[in-house]
């Protein structure tokens, strides 16, 4: 066939409806994801999202003060889409705000001409593998049903917003909103007295900059954080130069940490140094900013005693800033240690609550009991409010993948399937769902990670999965089972090596009633991890049943990512 024919032939399947890839989601993920199938393998692919533009999470989330953690240079696409783009683009801050992250994502949107190929205000609603044609059914809430041979979730870890069921809270006559749907027109809380529920990286950041603008801020706390001080200030051009300069080794050290941060990551425990060295070790990453803190030592997430010593370095740092030793205290975590729930980074957070209109209110010692016409009745007090703002995070890794109404062979349901929680291999994908990848889906590094280089690794690994199939004749990749059952005990017994399992974090679940408690994420780390995820795919897909035509079950398993990590493991260098 010539290449006009095949060309005519792609646009008229397309156009009936039959793709080569459905792709849900158009934040970094989806888009990222478009221009591969798309511009390097040539496939045709649609993608569907929910909002009326590009941006995901920083579509939705605009509430005050909402910025990246990540500091910008590296929160970002990576020479691996473009080494122009990383040249022309200059981030105004350390950590961009969302305005500015959006229009980032706007850019990449234009500049690949992504838009053309992404349908807008479009809601997946159904997404069901019919065994007989070995293709993906995909449903949309607008009516349209297309199919695909692959289906791939570009659907976020953290865009299914949690609003908990507090008795009462519809009745509320004020205006009330979750900071994850945030209204595009903002919002203008001058003379407004204001409940804010949730204290975790979302409601530190909006706590200061409502602050700043209401009459009264109540700020209703059920768990302190260890929040670290951003340091966030406008980049200077000196610092930009440096980055631009050196941006080959910065994105290959993202790839080899463990958390995908180009931090050096010393390989000394906290109590090998003395008490002083410590301290000084701690207090130069303070003084940087960011989430170095977190790689000062490499025991810090596996060792209680280490661990307590970055706690309370953290809690030092709250009292000195915060004038009532009482609040101080309260603002002061004792539940958990430190990195087992996400630090949020801080940017004036904790001085906000020396302002004569901030009260912050203890709802572990006094539950919220109900949401009432006129405001919140906790079970010591009443707080009269206009508004309330729920920065009560997300149904994380599962809600959204859940909402999609995934179901494989024999119509077995992914919610049922994981009813005691995730089973993946490699996280990326699950057995019974030939052809569906899952972008940082759980098991996966994903939001134990700078996200942009989890999102790429998974990206262009499975890019790479689609090329060996074409390349094989192949169309159908499916995990074995005996495969996933090896990654889920691996992922189970790496979580149980830290401190992890402790806290009552979303990572684990908790904050979802009835959820199962699992490690959602896995916590290998982002470089060992790809190395697992590279020797798989280098030994054929080793764990993966392979064929054609919705027929995947021939595939060997040689236990060949259990076998990686122990290699790396073993050759790592021993602590000192
Ligand atoms: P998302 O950006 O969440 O995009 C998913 C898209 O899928 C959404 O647009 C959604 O509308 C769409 N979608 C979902 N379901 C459907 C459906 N059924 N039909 C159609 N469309 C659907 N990570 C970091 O590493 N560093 C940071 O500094 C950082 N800051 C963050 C700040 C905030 C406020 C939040 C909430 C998260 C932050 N994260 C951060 C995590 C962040 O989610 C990721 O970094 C990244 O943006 C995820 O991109 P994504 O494309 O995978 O998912
Ligand atoms: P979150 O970390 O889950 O915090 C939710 C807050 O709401 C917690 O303080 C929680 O208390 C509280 N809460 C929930 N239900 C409650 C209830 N029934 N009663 C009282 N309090 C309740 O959510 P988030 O702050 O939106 O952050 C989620 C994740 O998004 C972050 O961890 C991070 O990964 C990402 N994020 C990143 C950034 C950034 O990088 N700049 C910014 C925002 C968010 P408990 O702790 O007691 O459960």
């Amino acid at each position: 066939m010539s290449s006009v024919q095949q060309d005519q032939r792609d646009a008229a399947s397309e156009s009936a409806g039959e793709l080569d890839a459905v792709v849900v989601g158009a934040g970094f993920s989806g888009l990222y994801m478009l221009h591969r199938l798309r511009d390097t393998l040539g496939l045709s692919a649609r993608v569907f999202e929910e909002a009326d533009d590009v941006g995901g999470t920083w579509y939705w989330n605009r509430y005050p003060g909402a910025r990246c953690d990540s500091e910008s240079y590296f929160y970002s696409f990576s020479d691996r889409l473009s080494e122009d783009l990383l040249q022309e683009w200059t981030w105004s801050e350390r950590f961009a705000a969302q305005p500015e992250i959006l229009d980032y994502l706007q850019h990449v949107a234009d500049r690949y001409d992504l838009r053309k190929d992404i349908q807008f205000s479009t809601r997946v609603v159904a997404a069901e593998y019919d065994d007989a044609t070995g293709r993906w059914d995909v449903r949309t809430d607008d009516g349209g049903q297309v199919t695909a041979t692959y289906l791939i979730t570009a659907v976020g870890c953290l865009s299914s917003t949690n609003l908990p069921e507090f008795p009462g809270r519809d009745s509320f006559r004020g205006d009330s909103y979750h900071t994850g749907t945030w209204p595009h027109e903002g919002v203008d809380f001058t003379g407004k007295r204001v409940a804010v529920i949730g204290t975790g990286a979302t409601g530190v950041q909006a706590i200061p900059e409502i602050a700043e603008q209401a009459a009264h801020v109540y700020v209703l706390q059920r768990t302190p954080n260890y929040d670290i001080a951003a340091g966030n200030r406008p980049m200077d051009a000196e610092d930009g130069r440096k980055i631009k300069a050196n941006y080959r080794e910065i994105w290959q050290t993202t790839r080899e940490t463990g958390f995908g941060f180009p931090y050096d990551a010393p390989n000394r425990t906290a109590l090998s140094v003395s008490e002083d060295e410590r301290q000084q070790i701690f207090a130069e990453a303070w003084e940087r900013g960011g989430f170095r803190l977190g790689t000062t030592f490499n025991d810090l997430l596996l060792d209680a005693d280490a661990n307590e010593t970055a706690s309370e370095f953290l809690r030092e740092r709250i009292r000195e800033r915060v004038d009532d030793p009482e609040i101080a205290e309260l603002l002061s975590p004792r539940d958990h240690p430190f990195f087992t729930k996400r630090p949020p980074l801080e940017n004036g957070y904790y001085e906000t609550f020396n302002r004569d209109n901030v009260t912050l209110a203890d709802v572990r010692k006094a539950p919220i009991q109900e949401i009432h016409p006129n405001g919140v009745r906790t079970a010591d007090a009443e707080y009269e409010v206009d508004s309330i703002v729920y920065a009560t995070g997300f149904d994380a890794m599962t809600g959204t993948l859940f909402k999609l109404g995934i179901r494989g062979r024999n119509g077995l349901g992914l919610q049922e399937k994981w009813s005691q929680g995730p089973r993946t291999y490699l996280g990326v994908a699950t057995e019974g769902f030939p052809n569906l990848f899952m972008i940082t889906g759980p098991q996966s590094p994903s939001v134990l990670s700078n996200m942009p280089v989890s999102i790429e690794q998974h990206v262009d690994w499975i890019t790479d999965c689609l090329r060996y199939l074409r390349d094989n004749g192949l169309d159908t990749i499916e995990p074995l089972r005996e495969a996933e059952d090896d990654w889920v005990d691996h992922h189970n017994e790496v979580t149980q090596m830290t401190l992890l399992p402790q806290a009552n974090s979303w990572w684990v679940g908790a904050n979802i009633p009835g959820k199962p408690r699992n490690l959602y994420p896995y916590v290998g780390g982002v470089g060992t991890y790809r190395l697992i995820c590279d020797e798989v795919a280098a030994q054929d897909y080793d764990g993966f049943g392979q064929g054609s035509g919705g027929s995947a079950r021939s595939g060997e398993f040689n236990g060949t990512a259990r076998a990686k990590f122990i290699d790396i493991v073993s050759a790592a260098p021993a602590a000192s």
